[in-house]
């Protein structure tokens, strides 16, 4: 029996997560999987009506499963950043969940590329580190002092920054750390996730001929890592990558990125499979709770609309199965997927018809019958 939080969110969150869990109805009709699920309100709604984003007793609830089933949160009542912050960062913050992991592959004729080879590749992102921690600030008038404390599972840090320019211009900056320890979990993930999924090379990206300090310590990391793995390893530029993601991107099996790069090159990756709606990502901590989510956010445009694709949700769902041990029903999602895509059982963003129920039903339906 596995232990599921469900958080709808807000928007499509709620339609493509009762479809996602319409998946796991069908499977536990079928096969000997079984969950105990537990709903939480956490989103927009609540926030407007009490204020509170992601609460002691949420994380209280979260930290006792197996995994977590994420829709998707926003609001266009909510100014940008506070429900992203308050919710979505703060679970893989206090989860410590330092890997994402994102799948992209060609469904038939979606892609949006001419290239019409079939690409299938695994993006694993560091989650918590590089140019996104948080480790900023200005120099009003040029100059100045900065503390920064940094906290992070891993470490505390704190830098001392001192500031006196030529001119009074404001200056402002941003720094990206990674630290040795933080590097060396990812990689070892990585490593693991390489053999288990049967992948002999891994690519990494990162920009190691300009941000020599940062990313030299990335490449040392990785190739002893890979060493001591037996897995190849290639090193490419993230500028050459975003070529290379358009120009053949069925040489490449896993990808592994920092955490800015990975954010740009998976929206791209995302984007050449026909549609976001398509992509699904997992917030990984292998020690802790990992958080299963589609990649899209709440969508506002199309919410209650029926008219969301769900299959971002759905294939969250294989993720996290996957994830819990159970790659043969992930591999009968995929399967099921496939099959509707393949009948044009598709939403408007793919140039269909279907709702989102129809696609649901038909992904259930083709589990019940194999
Ligand atoms: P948020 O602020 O929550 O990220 P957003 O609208 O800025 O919301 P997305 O929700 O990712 O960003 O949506 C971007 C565009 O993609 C929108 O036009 C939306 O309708 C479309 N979209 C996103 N997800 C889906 C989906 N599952 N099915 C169909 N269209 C989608």
């Amino acid at each position: 029996m596995f232990k599921v939080a469900v958080i709808p969110g807000d928007g499509i969150g709620p339609e493509v997560v009762s479809e996602g869990l319409k998946i796991l109805d069908a499977l536990e009709e079928t096969t000997s999987l079984r969950t105990r699920r537990t709903q939480l309100d956490v989103g927009s709604s609540r926030f407007l009506r009490s204020g509170e984003l992601l609460t002691e007793e949420d994380l209280s609830i979260l930290i006792k499963q197996d995994a977590i089933f994420f829709g998707s949160i926003g609001d266009p009542r909510v100014p940008t950043g506070i429900l992203e912050k308050g919710i979505l960062l703060a679970i893989r913050t206090r989860l410590d969940q330092f890997v994402n992991l994102r799948p992209i592959r060609s469904w038939g004729d979606y892609s949006r590329l001419k290239n019409d080879k079939p690409f299938n590749i695994t993006f694993l992102r560091e989650n918590t580190e590089d140019f996104y921690m948080g480790a900023g600030g200005i120099f009003e008038g040029g100059k100045g002092r900065v503390p920064l404390k940094i906290k992070r599972a891993l470490y505390d840090l704190e830098m001392d920054l001192n500031a006196l320019s030529s001119n009074q211009d404001d200056y402002a900056f941003e720094i990206g750390v990674l630290s040795r320890k933080g590097i060396e979990r990812f990689a070892d993930y990585v490593m693991s996730h390489a053999k288990r999924t049967g992948q002999e090379r891994v690519t990494v990206v990162d920009k190691a001929n300009v941000c020599t300090n940062l990313y030299g310590l990335w490449r040392d990391v990785f190739r002893d890592r890979a060493k001591r793995n037996s897995i190849d390893l290639e090193f490419v530029f993230v500028d050459s990558m975003a070529m290379a993601l358009i120009r053949n991107p069925e040489h490449f099996g896993m990808i592994a990125t920092p955490n800015m790069f990975g954010d740009i090159l998976t929206d791209l990756g995302a984007e050449i499979q026909g549609s976001l709606g398509l992509s699904a990502s997992g917030n990984i901590n292998p020690f802790g709770v990992p958080m299963f989510e589609p990649v899209h956010g709440s969508a506002p445009d199309i919410a209650g609309r029926n008219r969301a694709n769900p299959i971002g949700a759905i294939l969250a769902v294989k993720l996290m199965l996957e994830h819990l041990g159970m790659p043969n029903l992930g591999n009968m999602i995929e399967d099921g997927v496939e099959h509707t895509i393949e009948k044009g059982i598709v939403t408007p963003d793919l140039g269909g018809t279907s709702t989102t129920f129809e696609v649901g039903d038909s992904v259930a339906e083709f589990l019940r019958s194999v």
